[in-house]
């Protein structure tokens, strides 16, 4: 066991997995310190005021009650039945995930999840400092130089350890991977997404069901839509980039309308600010990231996006990113060194990672077009009686 008092950590990243890092370490007796790019977001605007939201699963909720925090963040999740599938003709069905409730997804806004688990870290008695930006590392000396982009000023930490929770882009693993090769390579989709809105009715309500995660499957494309407690549905739509229909073929907020009401009709009529959307949010790229190597003996570790990014179709990669946190706290607990400590979190997570990441590829077909084909429907129905 590593003897915690007076050691200090810092995290870089204070997004989903940075923040519940920090309760748990916090609570280990660790000194965390969390430095993240952006502005406070429970002061901050935040994604543009956009709601935006993530399906949690059991993986990810085991571990928020592992760090004691899961009342809090269920407080305001939504239950997903199972996946509401709108075919081009007929009526929406619903596929449940399970026979009953117990088994269930839960539908959390982004936004309300980060600062719920910012508080609780800060609570614990993490420090977090915001507008910084990882820029270098100097790994020798034990420096790290942060940006403050909102007046390019520099500001210079020193460190003993630096845990990489900075999200796909992370800066800390390409300063690691300068230091010492990690063999780094992103294999990007050649689909991207773009994210739209349902309001909700006049009186607060939803207007599609909101128990469930609905899904227009069009075969080589789909629009998904998950409920959001105050009553909008965060909408994603998944196109290729290139062919017919791609996002090359729709630039402007007038094709992206015409493509909805030749494939999406009955989602277009729920899209009122559809045009504005499709040209105000660029399209997100889509990719699984891999490494030989999350750590640098005991100087740097990553977790979460940050060491294994992934195509998000399986909704498991902030659950497997909250999975990391709970491994690298107890492998902190039970071993005698940093080092060793890292070095059994990586074993002991990473096959896991790259097995979710290799599911999340494999998920896509099955939404974009399985879940509307009969066969796959009649054998759902066979393993569930
Ligand atoms: P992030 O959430 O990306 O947090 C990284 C943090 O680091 C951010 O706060 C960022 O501002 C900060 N940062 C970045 N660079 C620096 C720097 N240089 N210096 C300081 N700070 C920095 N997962 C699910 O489990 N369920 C879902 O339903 C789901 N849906 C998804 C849908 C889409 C369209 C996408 C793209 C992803 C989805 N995911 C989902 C995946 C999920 O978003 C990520 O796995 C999760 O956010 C990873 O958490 P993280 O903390 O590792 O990284």
């Amino acid at each position: 066991m590593i003897a915690t008092p007076h050691r200090s950590l810092s995290i870089i990243g204070a997004g989903l997995a940075g923040s519940l890092l920090a309760i748990l370490l916090s609570r280990q007796g660790w000194r965390i310190t969390l430095y993240e790019r952006r502005g406070d977001p429970r002061i901050a605007d935040y994604e543009s005021g956009r709601s935006i939201n993530l399906a949690l699963a059991e993986r990810g909720r085991n571990a928020l009650r592992q760090a004691g925090v899961e009342d809090a963040v269920m407080a305001k999740a939504v239950m997903m039945r199972g996946r509401m599938v709108h075919p081009r003709q007929g009526a929406p069905q619903l596929q449940r995930y399970g026979r009953d409730d117990s088994e269930v997804i839960w539908s959390i806004h982004r936004k309300d999840l980060n600062t719920t688990l910012l508080q609780l870290a800060e609570d614990a008695g993490a420090q977090v400092h915001f507008h910084r930006r990882l820029h270098t590392v100097d790994f020798d000396a034990g420096y790290a130089r942060f940006i403050d982009d909102r007046t390019d000023h520099p500001h210079d930490i020193r460190f003993d350890t630096l845990i990489g929770a900075d999200g796909a882009g992370s800066a800390l693993r390409a300063a690691m991977n300068r230091k010492h090769p990690l063999d780094e390579r992103i294999e990007f989709l050649d689909h991207s997404y773009k994210e739209l809105e349902i309001p909700p009715t006049d009186d607060g309500g939803f207007r599609i069901e909101a128990n469930a995660l609905h899904i227009w499957p069009r075969g080589n494309y789909m629009c998904i839509a998950l409920p959001n407690d105050e009553g909008t549905f965060t909408v994603t739509l998944f196109l290729p980039n290139e062919g017919n229909p791609s996002f090359a073929t729709t630039n402007s907020g007038a094709e992206a309308e015409a493509l909805f009401a030749r494939d999406f009709p009955d989602a277009l009529a729920l899209i009122p600010n559809l045009r504005r959307d499709w040209e105000e949010h660029p399209p997100g790229l889509l990719g699984t990231l891999h490494l030989r190597q999350w750590h640098l003996q005991g100087r740097a570790v990553l977790l979460g996006d940050a060491a294994h990014a992934m195509v998000p179709f399986h909704g498991q990669g902030m659950n497997c990113a909250f999975e990391d946190c709970v491994a690298l706290a107890r492998n902190l607990l039970e071993q005698d060194s940093l080092a060793q400590a890292f070095a059994a979190f990586e074993a002991e997570r990473k096959p896991n990672a790259e097995a979710i990441q290799q599911m999340a590829l494999e998920n896509y077909l099955e939404m974009r077009d399985r879940v509307a084909d009969p066969a796959f429907l009649l054998q759902r129905e066979l393993e569930q009686q």
